[in-house]
């Protein structure tokens, strides 16, 4: 690891901007194209915010954010929830696959994530939380 921050916040929605931002922010001594920067927002705003309308559904908690530059300068990124967790990664990995579809959710979360990053891995237990960690 060449570089690492470490953010936590509350599920409100007004801290998706936040993460986002400070995302790009790090990752700004990287010198990346303004697409490689909009596909690292766009993929944070997607991992953030179904914590905020899924893991902590009912509730508020806490997001744990973790940036990184790894050795051959590549970005990593962990997004971290202590909430409901998925009992199916699998499924819910599935395009238009959504547990939300009354609120007019389209269940394209995780389809983004994989097609503007280059490798994304979802972990989660069920009742204890889930990690998204996603690299570009
Ligand atoms: P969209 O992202 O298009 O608004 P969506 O959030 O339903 O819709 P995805 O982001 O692909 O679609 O997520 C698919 C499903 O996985 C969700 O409907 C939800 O059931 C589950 N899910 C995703 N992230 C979490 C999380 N952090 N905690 C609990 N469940 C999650
Ligand atoms: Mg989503």
């Amino acid at each position: 690891v060449v570089n690492e921050a470490n953010l936590n916040f509350l599920s409100r929605s007004s801290n998706e901007s936040y993460a986002r931002i400070a995302t790009a922010g790090f990752f700004t001594q990287l010198d990346p194209t303004v697409d490689e920067i909009s596909d690292i927002k766009t993929a944070v705003s997607e991992a953030v915010t179904n914590c905020i309308v899924h893991a902590y559904r009912d509730t508020l908690g806490k997001i744990y954010l973790t940036v990184r530059i790894l050795e051959d300068r590549t970005a990593y990124i962990k997004i971290r929830d202590r909430g409901c967790g998925i009992p199916d990664v699998k499924q819910a990995m599935e395009p238009m696959f959504t547990t939300a579809a009354q609120e007019e959710r389209a269940g394209l979360g995780f389809a983004v994530m994989q097609a503007f990053m280059d490798k994304v891995t979802v972990r989660s237990n069920p009742g204890k939380g889930t990690t998204v960690t996603m690299v570009k």
